[in-house]
């Protein structure tokens, strides 16, 4: 065994290969040596836990295998995914793509300077946010409106500048989680306001509204969509028609979390119950909180609208310039929120909206092509068309699912061998995988990206 280790090559002997050096030239030296190293020491682990056992490759060999870990380690983390998923909104894939239009706008006021803060009119600085403030208040019907990173950032800020120290009223049944790191009552006590839970689960009258109001200790209401589940069956809930009058009467602002932001009504996609903005706004909220990546189809940011006294207070408070967004989600909100001054240019632009009105019957046809394309690689035993059911996901309308078509493969080995082929790809490929087979819904792969994943599956071996 020692024999073996003596005999192994130096990291310099190594480092003076053809594919290292130029990996060096690549990369830089300190890199690669440092791949070299860690290469050899697994080696000798390997040599001393199986006791001289251990095949060793030749120079070149190792040299080989160095050089092709480290260009896989040295591939960007973050790179594009054909999303075959079936999930629209999908959080752990950036949830919405941005609509040409919003890229444009991205690029055109990134690479060089832009009115990010000064009025062009009169040459003096402004408010950040009026570049889209405009915009927001014109689709909602707000008076005013403040952008952050997140609506978890817009609910944190609203709470602290409306509520710190007072009690925020909710209701037991609106206590949401949205993925592990987003739960109510922890963003409720990190802004230091304090939670004050009314009503059920299931159940909460305007009374346990009523009687948990004092005028002493209430800074606020507060309304949450649950957008991630659904309780049904003896239930009741309060509109926001009826909590604004509760609130009005005792002088209370109304804070409703409308989660995704419907700027338009969903129902024309066949999905029911997503609070649309301008109808919150229409039934008395005094500030609504939604997302810019969800059913909006915009850049990742959290929207605040409302009335403009609450507004200001909002944009007095020493959190908003922890939380305020960039130049380029500014652009790329603007530019997505200027299609839906015209609904039919919205669904035609934003990828969001157009994925969503696809007529299944179009999703059926190129899910056959594909099956067809498909069944001829090597990687793919079989492979046909089905009709499946694809979802909104991004924490929304969990129980309605969309009609969806989806490519359905048998790979010639093993799913999983497959799906992380797929996986480690550029661009990468994501399905389903279900009951052994590989699905890939034709719901969320643009049109446009066909015949690029039957590349990928090309240069895959059997
Ligand atoms: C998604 C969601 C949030 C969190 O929004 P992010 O933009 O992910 O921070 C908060 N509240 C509701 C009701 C949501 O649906």
């Amino acid at each position: 065994m020692s024999n073996i280790l003596r005999n192994l090559p130096s990291v310099s002997q190594l480092l003076e290969s053809p594919q290292l050096k130029k990996m060096v030239e690549n990369i830089n030296h300190g890199v690669v040596a440092e791949g070299v190293r860690t290469f050899l020491d697994d080696l000798r682990t390997q040599v001393v836990d199986a006791a001289g056992e251990v095949p060793i490759p030749t120079p070149t060999e190792m040299a080989d295998r160095i050089a092709d870990w480290l260009s896989n380690e040295e591939r960007p983390y973050l790179r594009r995914v054909i999303n075959g998923t079936g999930i629209v909104l999908h959080t752990g894939l950036g949830r919405a793509p941005l609509a040409a239009e919003a890229l444009a706008a991205v690029n055109e006021n990134s690479k060089s300077y832009a009115s990010v803060e000064i009025n062009l009119m009169t040459g003096e600085r402004g408010q950040r946010v009026k570049a889209v403030e405009r915009l927001i208040c014109e689709l909602t019907g707000a008076e005013a409106a403040v952008v952050t990173n997140n609506n978890a950032a817009a609910t944190m800020l609203t709470l602290s500048a409306m509520a710190a120290g007072k009690e925020v009223i909710v209701s037991r049944g609106q206590l949401i989680e949205i993925g592990g790191s987003y739960r109510l009552p922890d963003v409720m006590e990190c802004s230091g306001a304090k939670l004050k839970e009314v009503g059920t689960t299931n159940k909460t009258h305007l009374a346990d509204y009523e009687n948990a109001i004092d005028p002493e200790l209430t800074g606020a209401l507060l309304k949450v969509h649950p957008s991630n589940f659904e309780v049904i069956g003896f239930t009741k809930t309060i509109s926001t028609k009826e909590l604004s009058k509760l609130a009005a009467k005792h002088d209370l602002p109304l804070i409703d979390d409308i989660g995704s932001g419907a700027l338009l009504d969903y129902a024309q996609f066949g999905l029911r119950n997503e609070p649309v903005a301008s109808e919150s706004i229409r039934d008395g909220a005094d500030l609504i909180l939604f997302s810019g990546d969800k059913l909006i189809g915009g850049p990742q940011c959290g929207i605040i609208a409302g009335k403009k006294k609450y507004v200001d207070r909002i944009l007095k408070n020493p959190l908003m310039r922890a939380m305020r967004v960039g130049k380029m989600t500014l652009s790329a909100l603007h530019a997505t929120l200027s299609l839906y001054r015209d609904q039919e240019k919205a669904k035609q632009s934003i990828p969001l909206l157009r994925m969503l009105s696809m007529p299944a019957e179009n999703l059926k046809l190129r899910a056959e092509k594909l099956a067809s394309l498909l069944s001829a690689v090597p990687c793919v035993g079989s492979c046909e068309a089905i009709q499946e059911e694809a979802m909104l996901g991004g924490g929304s309308l969990p129980a309605q699912k969309i009609p969806t078509w989806c490519v359905s493969i048998t790979p010639a080995g093993s799913v999983d061998a497959l799906s992380a082929k797929l996986r480690s790809g550029t661009p990468a490929v994501m399905g389903r995988v279900q009951q052994g087979k590989l699905l890939l819904d034709t719901r969320t792969i643009s049109p446009a990206e066909d015949l690029e994943l039957v590349k990928v599956f090309e240069t895959l071996e059997a």
